[in-house]
């Protein structure tokens, strides 16, 4: 990757750098996207990406040292975080159907598509199966379908699917490298967040889809995505940066664009998060 696309993707993600004043003043001074002489950002190397059917070439990072300023960045505000009762939760797999887990592909999206097993299938406009490469290494779990999405019947389709978009960019993977799903195939009303029942009577077409994909590593963005998967009430900025796995498969958290769109500072340890997650798949 050239510095101009670097720059590109940086900036897509809307990442800062730092760069020192001169030699007389000793403050950094941030800019967009420009290139730091104080805090490098690694710039993706390419490596073969040999599993995908598709063969497109990959590129992924190579490791870096945190810039200094990224302990300064704020915590997460506590308002984002989704109140799931986990106290009731009970284990997805205790109520794996097992006839969800003997479904191939075009079964298991066909019974997606005629599922009634919670309340969400009276509001939904279309189910929101998940897509991109069935043989991925990597895959992205995400919440829930927002109004775009129910529309469209893709996940990631709205302003946090852009940023999605950029975020894999800038560790060197196409969208359509990745196979992106959420935890609800159906969308909340009013995008309020998924309920315990309802991520439980979903639990089993996503254990499914990541049994099909074996992906090599999983993005878990997200406080709802990662709490289900992981089975845990904590918050993103605690489970970030741990080792973590969802059936034997390692766990990335980081946060849910859709909240980096809100706070953009974070953005800083999404992108740590992302090179984590490219380490892992290389
Ligand atoms: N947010 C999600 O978590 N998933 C989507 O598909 C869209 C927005």
């Amino acid at each position: 990757m050239n510095e101009a696309e670097r720059r590109e993707y940086l900036q897509a993600m809307g990442i800062q750098y730092w760069v020192p004043r001169p030699a007389a003043r000793e403050e950094p001074v941030a800019v967009d996207a420009a290139v730091s002489e104080v805090a490098p950002v690694a710039p993706p190397a390419p490596v073969a990406a040999a599993k995908s059917a598709m063969a497109v070439e990959r590129q992924s990072p190579t490791p870096d040292d945190p810039p200094p300023w990224l302990d300064e960045v704020p915590p997460p505000a506590d308002e984002y975080l989704p109140s799931l009762d986990h106290g009731e939760h009970a284990e997805p797999t205790d109520l794996m159907d097992a006839g969800v887990r003997q479904l191939d592909w075009p079964g298991l999206e066909a019974r997606v598509v005629q599922c009634h097993s919670c309340e969400l299938h009276k509001t939904r406009t279309r189910t929101v199966f998940g897509t991109g490469e069935r043989n991925a290494d990597l895959m992205i779990i995400g919440e829930a379908p927002g109004v775009d999405e129910d529309r469209k019947g893709e996940p990631f389709v709205g302003r946090a699917g852009q940023l999605l978009t950029a975020m894999l960019k800038a560790i060197g993977l196409q969208r359509e490298q990745v196979y992106i799903a959420n935890i609800l195939k159906c969308r909340p009303p009013g995008n309020r967040d998924p309920r315990v029942e309802e991520a439980l009577q979903c639990a089993p077409y996503l254990q499914r889809q990541v049994a099909l994909v074996r992906p090599r590593a999983i993005l878990a963005v997200g406080a709802v995505a990662a709490r289900n998967l992981l089975q845990c009430d904590e918050a993103v900025g605690r489970l970030r940066g741990g080792e973590h796995q969802y059936h034997g498969i390692p766990v990335v958290v980081t946060y849910h664009p859709a909240y980096l769109l809100r706070s953009p500072e974070q953005k800083a340890k999404a992108w740590q998060d992302l090179q984590r997650a490219a380490r892992l798949i290389q």
